[in-house]
């Protein structure tokens, strides 16, 4: 059987806070807040992934009121989702995936997130792509004021 999930996240843009998509760190004045890292992209996926599966979502698997997930790493909750997955004997086909921000510049940096990605997801690099494009100054991500990821992802049963 093959599934497909959708997976949407946001997150806001705030001082004195690393800037994690994709499990890397970039360099920016500004980075993304929430319980765990916040990597905006990684939540997506996540969220696809379960979709997939019809596993919820990550709010239910790791809430954010957990304190054993206080400012964890997202690959490392990747890496949870893919066990959980591959628990109900689900493979991962292929995951697409676009982030959303004004700034910073996100193209030179997709390599190693995609690296990243597949290393959780026990894929070669080519079952995943990113993607990331600005809202041409338009609403919360044009302005700055957050990033936002949107992620497909296939599923076989094996
Ligand atoms: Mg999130």
């Amino acid at each position: 059987m093959t599934r497909i999930g959708h997976g949407f996240d946001a997150h806001r843009l705030v001082p004195d806070r690393p800037l994690i998509i994709g499990g890397v760190t970039l360099p920016f004045a500004h980075g993304l807040l929430g319980h765990s890292d916040a990597d905006v992209l990684t939540h997506a996926i996540c969220d696809a992934l379960l979709g997939a599966a019809g596993a919820g979502d990550l709010g239910r698997h790791f809430p954010d009121t957990d304190p054993s997930l206080a400012g964890i790493s997202s690959l490392e909750i990747l890496r949870r989702v893919h066990a959980l997955l591959s628990a109900d004997g689900w493979t991962v086909g292929n995951v697409d995936a676009t982030v959303i921000a004004q700034a910073p510049r996100l193209v030179p940096h997709i390599p190693a997130m995609v690296n990243n990605l597949a290393a959780c997801l026990k894929v070669g690099s080519a079952a995943i792509n990113v993607k990331a494009t600005t809202t041409e100054g338009l609403g919360f991500t044009g302005e700055g004021l957050g990033i936002a990821a949107h992620a497909v992802a296939l599923i076989h049963s094996r």
